[in-house]
């Protein structure tokens, strides 16, 4: 049976150290988070990170635009964000209105306060292996290894996705840490092929159950970063078929419980990071 990576608890361990680091160290950092329209899930996510922001001692600003709000407008918040500077963080809650390109809202975040990751020149210095703003989901996959002294070097990792915010990174952070690295995706053919081989199999795809045992190896460290719905139980599953896969590998993280808040954790540590370097 798997050893379990538990990732509620690795996230309050980060938290906490956060906090206390925010105290010793006289930080004040602060997280300006623009949300543009109604889209509900997006306030609970937003209320989700105000919570830890509070927990943390990172002051916590929001900005609520409404769904006409042009292009001039966002942009000239953010810019007037950028130039805060009590300000430590910007982050721009997706998806924002269809109208807007969000592409242009990404790159106009100052790369020093671009919490998420998602500017290109944070993107790019990851890509050269440089100190970066990572994006948190995929900066909490490689952390949860790195806590659970998972040995990275030289082993076969297989990333399922290849998305700007989950797969791509981490295809750059494995490969950093000198894993040989398969990356996969919706036009791969003969998935399991590739998954067979992985020492580290990684699996951000979206789609329930989506991994099943006789794809992956055995003992192999298997992280989860889909969240779905179960169309018959209606509860929180991953991609992995964790009853069945349990069984076979050696590390599994669980859904819910697993990456899901370890990302919120990185964003808090990446907001920190940003009152750091601004100091
Ligand atoms: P995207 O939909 O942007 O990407 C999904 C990826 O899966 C794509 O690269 C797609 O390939 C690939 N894919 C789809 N079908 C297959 C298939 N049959 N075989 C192999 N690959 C396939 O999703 P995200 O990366 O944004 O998110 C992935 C999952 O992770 C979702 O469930 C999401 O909810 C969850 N998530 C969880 C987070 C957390 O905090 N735990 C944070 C972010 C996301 P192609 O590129 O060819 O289309």
């Amino acid at each position: 049976m798997a050893e379990i990576i538990n990732g509620k608890e690795l996230a309050k361990k980060i938290r906490k150290e956060l906090k206390e680091e925010v105290i010793e160290k006289g930080l004040k950092p602060k997280l300006a988070v623009i949300l543009v329209g109604n889209d509900e899930a997006s306030k609970i996510y937003v209320r989700n990170k105000n919570r830890a922001c509070e927990e943390i001692g990172i002051e916590f600003e929001e900005h609520l635009l409404p769904e006409e709000t042009t292009m001039e407008e966002l942009l000239k918040l953010i810019n007037e964000l950028n130039e805060r500077k009590d300000v430590s963080g910007i982050l721009l809650q997706s998806p924002i209105p269809k109208h807007l390109d969000i592409k242009t809202a990404f790159e106009t975040i100052s790369p020093e306060k671009d919490v998420d990751g998602f500017n290109p020149i944070n993107i790019g210095r990851l890509e050269i292996n440089e100190p970066a703003f990572v994006s948190c989901t995929p900066f909490g996959v490689m952390k949860m290894l790195k806590e659970y002294k998972i040995h990275i070097e030289g082993k076969t990792a297989v990333v399922i996705g290849r998305s700007n915010i989950v797969g791509k990174p981490l295809i750059q952070l494995l490969l950093n840490k000198n894993a040989t690295v398969i990356v996969t995706h919706s036009k791969t053919r003969e998935l399991e092929k590739y998954t067979k081989q992985a020492d580290i199999l990684i699996s951000a795809v979206g789609k329930a159950k989506f991994v099943k045992a006789d794809m992956v190896k055995e003992g192999a460290v298997v992280i989860d970063v889909g969240i779905n719905r179960d169309t018959n139980t209606g509860k929180v599953v991953g991609d992995i078929d964790y009853e069945e896969v349990s069984k076979k590998v050696s590390y599994i993280t669980p859904v819910p419980g697993g990456v899901g808040p370890m990302t919120i954790a990185m964003l808090m540590h990446n907001v920190v990071q940003a009152a750091k370097n601004q100091n």
